[in-house]
This record gives structure tokens, C-alpha cells and sequence, in this order.
């Protein structure tokens, strides 16, 4: 397959990845040999690794040009890394994915065909299957996925790996948003361009272990669901009228009683459960609203999502 100039950036986050980095480099670049790519380039984000990952990744960058680094102040999280890479790109169609060789890169080929075949933007992924996760992450992600397709614009397949191909043009469209946490699944299926879902053998993690907990996929989700849906106040207007319902049936209802039996009850526990229940409806919405003002908040400070210390490579 045989590329115009400056065609492919394949864009990776490293975050202590020492054991994987050497082999996930040579098997990437023997498949872009093999592929005839000669226009390409490898741009690794180093999200503030503490082992051996920046002086392994230093001894390739003398050797090859084509692979770039760009290195964190400190750990931002892999979205960041990713948005990090893509902003530096040069590519017109961009690779995203794993430096642990989880994402097989022998599938590049037939992903890349597929994505010119039928003239895609984006090029999503999904795992066949969900080897190596655990029960209670499987069910979670299951509910997250589904939640993000219901209840919200973005067309993302279910279980979107952060292994996937986008062209130039989704490219520009995604570094005009302006987020507070940055989710680039999300984004990109708010963009609403053409796209399709690749599905892929996942392997296992070569060394090391995975960063990635039930406790980020939790705080991923409560920023989806702020982020992306209007749920939340949704919930908040609900409970509202919910309260004012039951008050009003309960006035209604004391009223009556004091008509029919000109006595009112002492009703000490109702009142206690009543102040318990308002003042939660009340703590509740409070908290929404605080989330809200935190977020516009954040954005107002605009404070960068990621800091770079270090760049190698990139022009
Ligand atoms: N990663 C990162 N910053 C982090 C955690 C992970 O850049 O704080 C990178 C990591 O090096 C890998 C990718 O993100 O290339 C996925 O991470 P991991 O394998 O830990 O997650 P999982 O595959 O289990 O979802
Ligand atoms: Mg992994």
C-alpha cells in the first residue's frame, strides 16, 4: 500500500511501558515496512513514566527521525497524552492506539483498507472479547456504553477501544473543543462524521499491568454523564416537582382530616421524614448545580489540560 507524503501519524501514550515499548516499536515498523509507508510518523506521548520507558524510547529517536516524543510534566492521563499527540500530528489519516501491545498492530493493514474503502472519517474499534477484565469492570463498561448510546448525541460503538483510524478533517474538528476533561471517543462521535466499527482480537498486555481501575472507569463515566447528557438536571427538575407533589398531596391530605375530624394528628415522624426527605431533594440539587458552576469555573480558568516539558523530533 502505497502512500502519498507525510501520510500516517501513529500516535501512542506511554506510561511506564518499559517492558513493551522495544517490541511495540520494531512490530509497528516492520508492519509500515511491509506496508510500503514511507511517509509516517510515530509520535510517543510520555505521560511522566517513572521506569526506563523515556531513555528506551531515546535510544530510537537518534536512529529514526520518524519517531517523535513528546514528554509530560507529569501524569495527565491518557486522553491528554492522545490529544496531545494529535495536536502535534502532521498526518492525513491518524493512528491511535496502545503502547502496551494490546492493540495487535498487524491489524493496521486491513483497518487502513477498510477505512479507504469505504471512504471513512472515522474508524472506531471494539474487542471481540473481554479477556482480562473483570467481572465487575465488564459490567460496569457494559452500562457505560450503553448509558453514553442512549441518552446522548455522541454515536459511539460499545466498548470503544482507544485503538482507531480518523482522517485530517475529524481531526480539525476535534482540536476546536474546549473541554474540561477531555474524552476523545466522546468527541469524536460528536462530530458526527462517517464512520464504522472495526472489531479486533485484543491481546493480552505483554509486561507490566494496566493503569486503568474500576475507580477511572467510575470517574470517567460521572464526566461523561456531566459532560455529555443533560441528565443530571434532568434528575434534579424531576425530583423537584416529585417534592412538590408529594407536599402538596400530604397539605391536601392534613387539610381534609382537619375538615372531617377538626383534629390535626401529631405527627412527629411524618414531620421528621419530611424535613429528612426536602432537605435531601434540596442537598441533591444543591450539589448538581455546584458541579455545573465548578465546571464553567474550570473552563474560565482555562487551564491547560496537559503541560509538555520535553519534545523530540517534532517540527
Ligand atoms: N497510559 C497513559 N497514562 C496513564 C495510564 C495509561 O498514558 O496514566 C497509557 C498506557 O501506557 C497505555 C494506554 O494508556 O498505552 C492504556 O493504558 P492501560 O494499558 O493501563 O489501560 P487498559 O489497556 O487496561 O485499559
Ligand atoms: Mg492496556
Amino acid at each position: 500500500m502505497i502512500m502519498d507524503p507525510t501520510d500516517l501519524s501513529i500516535i501512542s501514550p506511554v506510561y511506564n511501558e518499559a517492558g513493551n515499548i522495544e517490541l511495540f516499536l520494531s512490530r509497528l515498523l516492520s508492519i509500515l515496512n511491509s506496508m510500503q509507508i514511507n511517509h509516517f510518523e510515530i509520535i510517543l506521548v510520555d505521560d511522566a513514566s517513572t521506569d526506563q520507558s523515556v531513555p528506551i524510547i531515546k535510544k530510537h529517536l537518534e536512529m529514526d527521525s520518524r519517531i517523535k516524543l513528546i514528554c509530560f510534566s507529569r501524569n495527565f492521563g491518557q486522553q491528554s497524552a492522545l490529544f496531545a499527540g494529535i495536536l502535534k500530528s502532521r498526518g492525513t489519516i491518524i493512528i491511535n492506539m496502545d503502547s502496551d501491545l494490546q492493540h495487535p498492530v498487524e491489524e493496521i493493514p486491513l483497518m487502513l483498507s477498510l477505512f479507504k474503502k469505504q471512504n471513512l472519517d472515522i474508524l472506531f474499534t471494539s474487542k471481540k472479547d473481554k479477556k482480562g477484565q473483570t467481572f465487575f469492570l465488564r459490567i460496569f463498561s457494559g452500562l457505560f456504553y450503553k448509558m453514553m448510546g442512549f441518552m446522548t448525541d455522541c454515536k459511539i460503538p460499545l466498548d470503544a477501544s482507544d485503538f482507531r483510524i480518523f482522517n485530517n478533517k475529524v481531526k480539525q474538528f476535534l482540536l476546536d473543543f474546549h473541554e474540561f476533561h477531555i474524552y476523545i471517543p466522546a468527541l469524536l462521535g460528536l462530530t458526527g462524521f462517517k464512520s464504522d466499527v472495526y472489531l479486533y482480537e485484543v491481546s493480552q498486555r505483554f509486561a507490566g499491568k494496566s493503569s486503568f481501575s474500576l475507580r477511572s472507569l467510575f470517574l470517567l463515566a460521572v464526566n461523561a454523564l456531566f459532560s455529555f447528557t443533560h441528565i443530571p438536571v434532568k434528575i434534579s427538575i424531576f425530583l423537584g416537582f416529585l417534592s412538590l407533589l408529594i407536599s402538596t398531596g400530604y397539605t391536601l391530605f392534613t387539610i381534609f382530616k382537619w375538615l372531617i375530624y377538626g383534629v390535626v394528628i401529631p405527627g412527629y415522624i411524618t414531620l421528621i421524614l419530611f424535613i429528612l426527605f426536602f432537605n435531601s431533594v434540596i442537598l441533591i440539587n444543591l450539589g448538581l448545580i455546584n458541579e455545573y458552576v465548578f465546571r464553567i469555573f474550570s473552563l474560565i480558568q482555562n487551564r491547560p489540560n496537559y503541560i509538555i516539558s520535553e519534545e523530540y523530533n517534532i517540527k
